[in-house]
């Protein structure tokens, strides 16, 4: 994609004009590239959606003081989240505040496309001036492997734009109430009856004496400088169901950032990454482990010890285990997180090979194996039946 041009590069003004001024170079402009006038120019109508754009964000007081301050960069994603870049490193880093006011610009266009054709109706209006919801935060959490299983509470420290106590949201300062707009009386929208080269039109635009508020806030509260809202640290408990697992996303409704005239708030996502554990694995519901045993264990059966989630259980090693092979534990895996029934664990035996015999060690062996101790078993007979009838016919 090309670079983006200069908002007031696209205007052809100075980076001072006015909003009089501003507004005269789009008009001018906007009728220049028209689609309407420019049916077969490609390039008209990029131009005049470059200039929408540019028009939309400088003729905003709050959005051209964003991008004076930080460019393009002020619209894209959501803009600039705190946080450290490894979401997991060291605790709850890795917020994305999102700018709340500054959507993606699409508001902005309605208004123009409005006061360009006459402005057939109030949706954008309504929601430009209406309640606005907070934004969703998100949150990434790490969690243990007990955690994740047995569910755990957790307080977490979050910086998000909370309704100002001191005014009540109102931005007014306690005592003082906003004043009904003289311009607009209330409505957030003045009717223009301009003269445009489609003729007399009777445009409706939002007032720009309380940018569309209706209210005109005359005492601004001391907290907040009349927002209404402000940047808040709190902490808030999270509680995390027995049985989540990573990758596994909780939310937390109502915990987000506060809405603006009267608007709800936002709610929290809280994303859970579960640390390996160094001895238990899983599969959904099923705990997995794998536990060493001896060959003598294997070959004459043994009582092992093996830990769980629940503390160790005895367990029953048959005589004659092979390597690899898989016992189960009922119910002592983790417990779902729809019903609750619990998974079960599954044990592989893992045949140890003894590698540092010593010579009274190994002298056995060889006993062992004189008195035919050695022998194979009717499994490895069948083996070697089959192989020494492949190489017969
Ligand atoms: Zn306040
Ligand atoms: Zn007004």
């Amino acid at each position: 994609m090309a670079e983006k041009r200069d908002y007031y590069d696209v205007l052809g003004v100075a980076k001072t004009a006015t909003a009089d001024e501003l507004k005269k170079a789009y008009r001018k402009l906007a009728r220049k590239y028209h689609p309407d006038l420019n049916k077969d120019n490609p390039e008209a109508a990029e131009k005049f959606k470059e200039c929408n754009e540019a028009y939309s964000v400088l003729s905003d007081e709050q959005k051209r003081a964003a991008y004076d301050q930080y460019g393009h960069a002020a619209f894209q994603n959501g803009g600039g989240g705190a946080g450290g870049g490894n979401p997991f490193g060291g605790g709850f880093g890795g917020f994305q505040g999102g700018f709340g006011g500054f959507g993606g610009g699409g508001e902005g266009m309605d208004d123009i496309f409005n006061m360009f054709f006459g402005g057939q109706g109030g949706r954008s209006r309504a929601q430009k001036n209406g309640p606005r919801a907070g934004a969703d935060l998100r949150l990434d959490m790490e969690l243990t492997f007990e955690e994740a299983a047995f569910g755990v509470e957790k307080n977490v420290r979050l910086n998000r734009e909370e309704t100002c106590e001191r005014c009540n949201g109102s931005g007014a300062e306690p005592g003082t109430s906003a004043e009904t707009c003289p311009d607009c009386h209330g409505t957030g929208e003045v009717r223009v009856t301009q003269s445009t080269m489609f003729g007399q039109m009777v445009n409706v635009q939002p007032c720009r004496k309380c940018h569309g508020t209706g209210k005109i806030i005359t005492h601004p509260c001391k907290d907040c400088g009349g927002t209404g809202h402000m940047k808040k640290r709190s902490t808030i408990t999270v509680k995390i169901p027995a049985g989540v697992d990573n990758g596994s996303r909780l939310r937390v409704a109502g915990k987000g950032e506060a809405g603006t005239n009267g608007g709800p708030t936002g709610d929290l996502y809280v994303y859970l990454y579960v640390k390996p554990h160094k001895f238990f694995g899983r599969d959904g519901t099923t705990v997995t482990c794998e536990v060493p045993i001896s060959i003598v264990q294997a070959t004459l059966g043994a009582e092992i010890k093996v830990p769980t989630l629940y503390g160790e259980v005895i367990m029953k090693v048959p005589e004659g285990t092979q390597p690899g092979k898989v016992l189960r534990l009922k119910g002592k895996g983790i417990a779902s997180l729809r019903d609750g029934t619990k998974g079960d664990q599954l044990v592989r035996l893992k045949v140890v090979v003894p590698t540092k015999l010593d010579e009274k060690q190994k002298d056995a062996l060889r006993k062992f194996e004189i008195i035919g101790g050695d022998n194979i078993n009717p499994e490895e007979k069948g083996f070697f039946d089959k192989v020494k009838n492949m190489f017969k016919k």
